[in-house]
């Protein structure tokens, strides 16, 4: 069996199963049950007042969002923050802002590179004229 530290609360356990230890893992499974409870008699609640109700960090909370273990069908105003700028998202892991800022860059980079592409085929062609 490996030992390993626990990544949540730094114990060392054996890892068979899980990468957290079995405290931890019932830690969590306990957090999850008391969300869950929550969101059933108040669906409409955002991600801040659940975590300020149950005492579950919001981060725990859009784990179990990403996990599929909490349904954003079931609550209307859940949402949970943005990777890149925090703003709050209800699908994928960045928001609408951040992607059409990550495709910007990535088109500015793919661009560049073209350019760079075209300046290598002009003196290339330049070359071959020479020749004639
Ligand atoms: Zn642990
Ligand atoms: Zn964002």
């Amino acid at each position: 069996m490996e030992i390993a530290n626990c990544p949540r609360c730094g114990k060392v356990f054996a890892r068979a199963f899980r990468e957290i230890c079995q405290n931890c893992y019932a830690e969590i499974e306990q957090e999850y049950a008391t969300c869950a409870e929550y969101l059933r008699e108040n669906r409409g609640s955002t991600i801040t007042e659940l975590s300020e109700a149950t005492g579950v960090t919001v981060k725990q909370i859009t784990k179990f969002v990403k996990e599929g273990r909490i349904s954003m069908m079931d609550a209307p105003n859940m949402s949970y923050p943005c990777e890149s700028c925090g703003l709050p998202i209800r699908e994928g892991n960045i928001c609408a802002n951040c992607r059409d800022r990550l495709m910007a860059d990535f088109s500015s980079a793919t661009s560049d590179l073209n350019a760079r592409n075209q300046a290598a085929n002009a003196s290339r062609t330049y070359k071959i004229g020479d020749r004639q």
